[in-house]
C-alpha cells in the first residue's frame, strides 16, 4: 500500500532522524508530545535534536537530558553568525560542559545571507576550533557555499583526524544538496552524507543519485523538521516519523530493503554521534 498524505508511515523499526528540530521549533508547540509519539511509533530509537543559537542549543541539551532517546548537537547556524559576538563566551561554556555528540549546525548560506559572508567565515572557523577543543565531529549547512565549505572542511578535516577517535567520521553534511562528485570529496576526508526528504522530490535528479550511489555505509537520513517535509506529505508541516518515508524512497532507489537502510544509517549515526546501537538494537524494537 502506497502512504497516504498525512497518514502515519508504515513503521520501520530501527530508523534514526539525524537532524530534528522538535525540542525547540515553535512549530511544534501546540502538539509536540503527540508528534514525539508518532515518532517512536513509526520506529525511530533516536532522534538527534539540532540548535542554530545559544538559546536553541539549550533546549537541545535539555531534551537529551530529560529523555536518552533524544541526541544533542550545538551550533550557531549561518544565519545567525551574528550573534557570535554576543553569545560565543556562552555558547563555548555550554558545549565544555558537556551532554552533546557533535558541534552544529554550522556552515555557510550564501542564499539567505542573515548574516554577512564574513561573519559567516569568522563563525564556522571558530566552531571548527572548537570542535576540535572538546573532541567533537561537526554538522555542516552549506547553501550556495558549495566549494567555499569544501575549502574550509577539507583543510580542517586534516587537523580533525588527529585529534577524533579514527573509527569515527570527522563531519557530517545535513541536508546534503551537491552532487555525486561532490558527496564523494566529502566522503574522501572522512565524513558521512545526510540524505533529507527532498530527494523523494519528482525531478530531484541530482540528490537521487547521490542516494542511490554513495555507499550506504557513509549515508544517513534526516528529516530537519519542520521543514523539507517528503513525498507524499509535501506542503505539510514536516515532522520526524516521515524520516521513514525517506528511507523507504532510498531503499527503492537502491533496490535494497527498507530494513536495510534502517539498520546501516542508524548503525552510521551510532559512530558519528558516539552511542551505542547495540543497546538501540535490543531495547527499541523488541
Ligand atoms: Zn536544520
Amino acid at each position: 500500500m502506497p502512504p497516504k498524505r498525512g497518514e502515519p508511515p508504515e513503521p520501520l523499526p530501527g530508523i534514526i532522524d539525524s537532524h530534528a528540530h522538535t525540542s525547540w521549533s515553535r512549530e511544534f508547540d501546540d502538539d509536540r508530545p503527540a508528534v514525539l509519539d508518532r515518532a517512536w511509533a513509526a520506529g525511530l530509537t533516536r532522534i538527534v535534536e539540532v540548535g542554530v543559537s545559544l538559546r536553541t542549543t539549550l533546549a537541545c541539551k535539555a531534551a537529551a537530558e530529560a529523555d536518552p532517546r533524544f541526541i544533542a548537537v550545538g551550533g550557531i547556524h549561518p544565519h545567525e553568525a551574528n550573534q557570535l559576538v554576543r553569545d560565543g563566551a556562552a555558547f563555548r561554556t555550554a558545549i565544555e560542559a558537556g551532554g552533546y555528540a557533535a558541534i552544529g549546525e554550522i556552515g555557510l548560506d550564501f542564499f539567505h545571507k542573515h548574516s554577512t559572508p564574513e561573519e559567516q567565515y569568522e563563525a564556522l572557523a571558530w566552531q571548527l576550533d572548537l570542535a576540535l577543543d572538546v573532541k567533537l565531529p561537526v554538522m555542516i549547512h552549506a547553501r550556495e557555499a558549495d566549494e567555499e565549505c569544501f575549502a574550509i572542511l577539507a583543510g580542517w578535516a586534516e587537523r580533525a583526524g588527529s585529534v577524533l577517535e579514527s573509527e569515527r567520521p570527522v563531519g557530517m553534511m545535513h541536508c546534503f544538496s551537491g552532487d555525486l562528485e561532490l558527496a564523494q570529496r566529502y566522503i574522501d576526508i572522512g565524513f558521512v552524507i545526510s540524505v533529507p526528504g527532498t530527494v523523494t522530490f519528482k525531478g530531484n535528479e541530482r540528490g537521487q543519485a547521490v542516494a542511490r550511489d554513495i555507499p550506504l555505509t557513509s549515508m544517513l537520513v534526516e528529516t530537519d523538521c519542520p521543514y523539507l517535509t517528503p513525498a507524499p506529505h509535501r506542503g505539510l508541516r514536516n515532522e520526524p516519523a516521515y524520516v521513514v518515508e525517506t528511507a523507504r524512497f532510498v531503499a527503492a532507489l537502491r533496490g535494497v530493503s527498507p530494513e536495510e537502510v534502517a539498520r546501516t544509517t542508524s548503525m552510521n549515526a551510532a559512530r558519528f554521534f558516539g552511542f551505542d546501537a547495540a543497546f538501540d538494537a535490543m531495547a527499541g524494537t523488541a
